[in-house]
């Protein structure tokens, strides 16, 4: 689902101030999706994936490093309402 523009606004405020790296190919420059992304968290009954009624999930925001393609998530919780100032 689209992000709110408020929450991108203020991840894209916090990000640009924080430096970033990647740490696969060390470039700086980084996409980011106006997408809200799901962690998810399946139950599983010995090394096969259970179907349930619930699944418990993390919202979270994605980048992206525009030369290698690797991704970082951010938790959407964490960032508007941070835990250690
Ligand atoms: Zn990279």
């Amino acid at each position: 689902m689209k992000l709110e523009k408020s929450v991108l606004d203020e991840f894209m405020k916090k990000f640009n101030q924080m430096p970033h790296r990647c740490p696969v190919c060390g470039c700086e420059k980084f996409g980011v999706s106006d997408f809200e992304t799901q962690i998810l968290s399946l139950d599983r009954q010995g090394s096969d994936i259970a179907i349930s009624k619930e699944i418990s999930h993390l919202p979270t925001i994605t980048t992206h490093c525009l030369h290698c393609g690797h991704i970082d998530q951010f938790a959407i919780s964490v960032f508007l309402n941070p835990v250690v100032k």
